[in-house]
Formats: C-alpha cells, structure tokens, sequence
C-alpha cells in the first residue's frame, strides 16, 4: 500500500473574482501535490469555494442576482483559472452543493447529540465584512480586526462550547509542535487560547442565504463552520454511501492544510475543537503563509489594486508565474510581487537560466551526435569539471528534497539552480563549440563527456523543478527523450540515469525571453481590465488567503489634464526606459570611423549597441564603464549591425561626445527616473 497524502486550499470566498493571492496559495498546494505524486504517494488534492453568508446574500443583490446565480458566476471563474493554470485538484467544492449541505448538517446534529450545542441569546457588535461578532462596545463601534463600523445584533444563537476545549486544544499545540507552522502563528494562537475562549455563536436567523440548522430552518449554520466542514464532507464525511465513507476513513485526517495567516485562529482553534467535538483526529499539520504585498510600481496609476492572474498567464505563461511566486516569496513571511521583479526573475532564472542551458546542450548535442545521448568517455582521463558537476547533482538532490519537504520552497529552488549555474559555468569553461569543429578521436571523446554531463545535469534540475513548472520541465524531459515526466519515480532520482544514445526528442526553446516591455504591456492590460470593471470586480476587497496591500495604498498625484506647450507630462518621461549598463566588450565598426560596437551587460540581459562615440573613445577604455541606457528604444541597423537601445552622452556643439555616467557606484540594471 502506498502512502496516502492529503493536501488541502482554504475554499475561496466568492466575494471576489480570483486575484494573484488565491493563485499563491493554490500554486504552492499544487506544486506539493505534484511532488507527493512523484514520489508515491496517493494523493489527494482539494480546492473549492466558500459560497454563503451575509456578504455574499448582499453582494449578489448589489449586482442585481440571486445568491446562487451570483456564485455560480464566480465559482466558475475560479474553476476556470484552475485549469488554464493547470492546478491538479482532485476535487472542487462548492458549500452550496447538496453534498457538502447534508453533511454539514450531519456534523451540526453530531455535535448536538455530543452536548456541545446548546441555545442562548446574544447580543453584540458584529462586523459584517469579517462575518464575527467582535469584542468592541457599543452601535457603530469600529470592528477591532478591520475598523469598518460594526452592527448591534440580537438574535438567538446556537452556541458551540468553545470554552471547553481550552486545555485539549493547549495539549494539543503543546504535544505536537508541527501542527501550526510557522512558529510565529503556534504562538499567536498559543496565546490567544491561553488568554480564555468563550463560547462561539454558530448560527444566524437575520439571514438567510445559509445552510439551515437541522430541525430549526429559522436559523442557518454560521458561515465559518459551514466553510471548515469542507475539508471533511468533500471526501465523503457523513456520506450514506459506501464508497465515500471508505474514502473518508482513508484520507483523513489531512497531511497538510495550507491557509493565509489570516484565517490561523478559524483553522487551528475553531477547526480542530470542532473535530474533538466530533470525535474525529484533527489534521496533521496546518501550514500558515504570509501575504503578497505589490509593490508600488510607478506606471500604475491605481496603487493598491489586486493583479489578475490572467494577465501574466496571457503574457508570460502559467510556469513564469508559479515559479516566480514560489522562488520570491520566502514561505511563511509576507511577499512582495511586482510586474518588473516577475519579468528579471523570468529572464534570469528562466530564459537565461534553464531555458538556456535546456537549449543549448540539447541543441549541441543534436548537432554534433545526430541528437542521440553521447557516450561519456572512459578511455579518455576524465577531468576535475566532471566529477564538481557530478557531486554537485548529488548534493543538490539531497538539499532540495529536505527543503521541499519542509515547504521552503523559494530555497529549494535556488539550491536547484545552483546546480544550472555550475553546469553553466562548466560549459563555458569547457568551450565544447570548440571541440565541436574537431574531428579527432580525443576531441569527440572530451565533447561527449561534456555534453553527456550537461545534460545529466539538465535532466535532475528538470525532475526536481517539474512540480513548480510543469509544464516547461514535462517538455524538456521529452526533449531528452525521457517520455512522461510524471511517470518519473522523484524518489529514485540519482547522477547516471540518463539513458546513453537515447533518440532526443524535438528541440525547441521552452521560455523564451520577455522583452523589456513586458513588464509595461501587463501594466497596462491591467489598467485596462481597472477601467472596465465589472460589478463582481466593484465588491470589497477578499478576506482570504493573501489580503490586498497596505503600502500600496498611497495615492498617486495625478498628471494635468493639459500639459502646456512645449513640456511632456510625468507620464510622458515615464515612457522612456533608462538604465544602468556596463560596457562589456567594445571594438569599432569596420568602415565606419564615428561608430563603435559595444556589448552592454543590463543586468538581466547582455544588450548590443551601435554607439557614435568613437571620435571620443577609444574601444578599450570603455570595457567595465557604467553607462546610461535607453532600453526601450526600438531596435534599428546602423552599417548592417543591429543596435538594441541608445547610450546617453552629451554632445557639445562642435565637441566630442561625452558619456553620462555616475559619481557613486550604482548596480547594473538599476532604472533612472
Ligand atoms: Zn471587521
């Protein structure tokens, strides 16, 4: 029997359509699942929608539909981006689905008929938009957790005893120190039960767009105990059928409950107490991460908005995405996303980095071995370079696996492209283009090695990155020719499996690089898909998993309408691209004497330049100089030679050139505005 692995999203509320926070965490929940799937184990992977509540009832009235037309429309919007993103849940959950309803009020009744039920009167501040009766005092009080004004309500409730499991649940904390991860949430929540819980109310009758209370329909069931039913009733808990409660006995408890630190206190005091009342194990292990804060980027206009997933999946792929999200973001703390931090993390580690190195060597050896796996040699004296790489691979496989284990996802993979790095280094050290143009024995047997090490190497980085970008690695593995990639054991992943004269597959480049606009292009179809917004779009922002940014929020002056003659706006200006380069070759063009070629490094990318600076410079005394670039400049020939962007100088009437540059050092990359 193999190990089973059940892995879970919080369902997302659908008060909003789907933004880049849900996508995080769904991202990383699916690269796990991938990855527990590699390895063996029968795994489980659950997502959904949280569906009822007041907020919804008022959100779909707002937009002049019924409550279930109205999630309907967004929980199919979610289930959509899932498959464009080739998210691999196993199910989807809906709290409205007639399933989920039964078995939640299963729940409620068990809970009932265990004593840990009982009806009382409340009377108190409830805060709408976080669904909570709040501690503060009195009508239109500010709710402590977000400062709306709260709501007096009394109502007669249904009341979970939250108040007795105080002890059980410290037990709980204090005998498994892997149940609330990171340590920072264990203790938030240590002490918040430590300080006394109070009995919870867990039902509403001022409402009624809600699960009903078995044999009291007056009231519906509260929306949080509702939502956490789904991690159980999805897999067949308080099912009548076989067959799902065979399910149910067999993946729970769940492995792993990912959740954005905002929800902690719902999923580890209210969730597993819940679960005790029920008699049923609690989870293994809830995995809290932080928020994705964006960055102030300066061509938006509308600061504090959330980002689609849509536009980057339109511009640069679902994997660019993934990978971006889980290499930037340490796990566990709060994140930063930005439309230029995504496209250089793209090119660099993407387009330069793997996607290179999956083309060249496997371009190289289609070239010179008719695109069969060479043979390493045995006859010629193997050298130092090999072997680095070799224990290099081993090292990088044992790393990775303990760091994805771990959920440090943003470690992993820069352990895993440590080892691009070194296979990089290595084959420019190596020069194999070189021995690509001989002929002799020894220099065929050096050129084998090379590339058969190049590629061993390709292969381990493609199998362990697979669960972070499917997609990408599954077409580099085939271009190996190693077939299906998730057919892989990730488990017996070691150096020296790769199959010698196996037949490559089609070799084409897999990222290919985001030109400096890129960043700017999704820019704008934001703003675009701003100024257009729907009514779905016009609701307040989510509670859920990754909240909308607090430093975004500054306002932004705007340009005047009208700019007077003969001056450009502030956005105008913000059009042109100027950036820090360093010269790294230089020489002149031939029959030319006011031209010089020069290759200039931008940080993300090495940029060819025609320059008429060579009445003023010589070639050589430029190697090494800061520059100041106009990167976006459309691309145009000078004496047959492409130049990709402008080098700023002064030009004095009647004088010689002189280059901008700069007095303090300043990295290369590094934009001017
Ligand atoms: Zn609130």
């Amino acid at each position: 029997m193999s190990k089973k692995f059940y892995i879970t999203t919080p369902i997302y509320y659908v008060n909003a359509r789907p933004h880049i926070g849900h996508a995080y965490t769904t991202i990383a929940c699916d690269a796990v699942a991938r990855r527990q799937r590699m390895l063996g184990a029968d795994t489980f992977f659950l997502t959904g929608t949280d569906e009822h509540g007041q907020k919804i009832e008022r959100a779909a009235q707002a937009a002049g539909k019924t409550p279930q037309e109205f999630t309907d429309e967004v929980s199919a919007q979610f289930r959509a981006l899932w498959k464009r993103m080739g998210i691999t849940n196993d199910d989807f959950i809906r709290t409205t689905e007639d399933r989920h309803k039964r078995r939640v009020q299963e729940l409620f009744r068990r809970l009932r008929d265990n004593g840990h039920i009982y009806k009382g009167t409340y009377t108190g501040q409830y805060c709408v938009f976080d669904e909570l009766y709040v501690d503060a005092v009195g009508p239109g009080a500010p709710c402590p957790e977000c400062g709306r004004p709260t709501e007096t309500v009394k109502e007669e409730n249904y009341f979970f005893k939250l108040s007795s499991f105080q002890n059980r649940l410290l037990q709980l904390y204090n005998e498994r120190p892997d149940f609330i991860r990171p340590e920072t949430r264990r203790n938030e929540v240590m002490s918040f039960v430590r300080s006394g819980l109070r009995d919870l109310s867990i039902s509403r009758s001022t409402f009624s767009w809600g699960i009903p209370v078995p044999d009291d329909p007056k009231h519906v069931i509260y929306v949080w105990l509702d939502a956490l039913a789904n991690y159980i009733t999805a897999i067949g808990y308080g099912s009548s059928h076989e067959g799902a409660r065979e399910a149910f006995q067999k993946y729970w408890p769940a492995d792993l409950q990912m959740i954005g630190k905002e929800i902690v206190r719902f999923h580890c005091v209210y969730w597993p107490a819940f679960l005790m009342a029920a008699e049923l194990p609690v989870p293994k292990s809830i995995v809290a991460h932080g928020w994705l804060l964006f960055e102030e980027s300066k061509m938006s206009k509308s600061r504090g908005n959330i980002v689609r997933t849509e536009t980057i999946l339109d511009v640069l792929g679902a994997d660019a995405l993934r990978y971006f999200l889980l290499r930037e973001v340490v796990f566990g703390q709060d994140g930063s996303f930005s439309f230029d931090a995504l496209v250089q993390r793209y090119n660099a580690d993407l387009a330069n980095g793997l996607g290179n190195l999956a083309s060249r060597t496997l371009t190289m050896i289609t070239r010179y071995f008719r695109g069969e796996v060479p043979y390493p040699s045995a006859v010629v004296s193997q050298r130092a370079g090999d072997g680095a790489v070799a224990e290099s691979a081993r090292r990088v496989i044992a790393e990775c696996s303990v760091l994805f284990d771990q959920y440090q996802f943003s470690r992993a993979l820069e352990v895993a492209w440590s080892l691009v790095a070194a296979v990089d280094k290595y084959i420019v050290d190596n020069e194999p283009w070189a021995l690509g143009e001989k002929q002799d024995e020894e220099s065929r047997s050096r050129l084998a090695t090379i590339l058969y090490t190049s590629a061993e190497a390709l292969r381990i980085v493609t199998a362990l990155a697979h669960p972070v970008i499917p997609d990408a690695t599954a077409r580099i593995w085939a271009q190996l020719g190693l077939g299906d990639i998730r057919k892989f054991p990730l488990s017996e992943l070691k150096w020296g499996q790769l199959q010698l004269g196996a037949k490559l597959g089609n070799v084409e480049p897999v990222f290919p690089r985001a030109d400096k606009s890129a960043a700017e292009r999704m820019q704008s179809m934001e703003e675009q898909q701003r100024s257009g917004s729907s009514t779905i779009e016009a609701q307040p922002e989510t509670t859920l998993p990754i909240a909308a940014p607090t430093a975004a929020a500054v306002p932004v002056e705007k340009p005047p309408a009208s700019v007077p003659d003969g001056k450009i706006s502030i956005d105008d200006f913000a059009k042109i691209e100027l950036r820090v380069g360093q010269v790294r070759t230089a020489e002149k063009v031939k029959g030319a004497d006011k031209l010089l070629r020069l290759e200039v490094d931008l940080g993300t990318e090495v940029r060819q330049v025609v320059a008429g600076i060579a009445e003023s410079y010589a070639p050589e005394s430029l190697i090494g100089r800061k520059v100041v670039i106009v990167a976006n400049l459309a691309p145009r020939k000078l004496r047959g030679l492409e130049s990709n962007g402008m080098i700023v100088a002064a030009s004095p009437e009647g004088g010689k050139a002189v280059l901008a540059g700069f007095l303090e050092d300043v990295p290369v990359g590094t934009r001017l505005k």
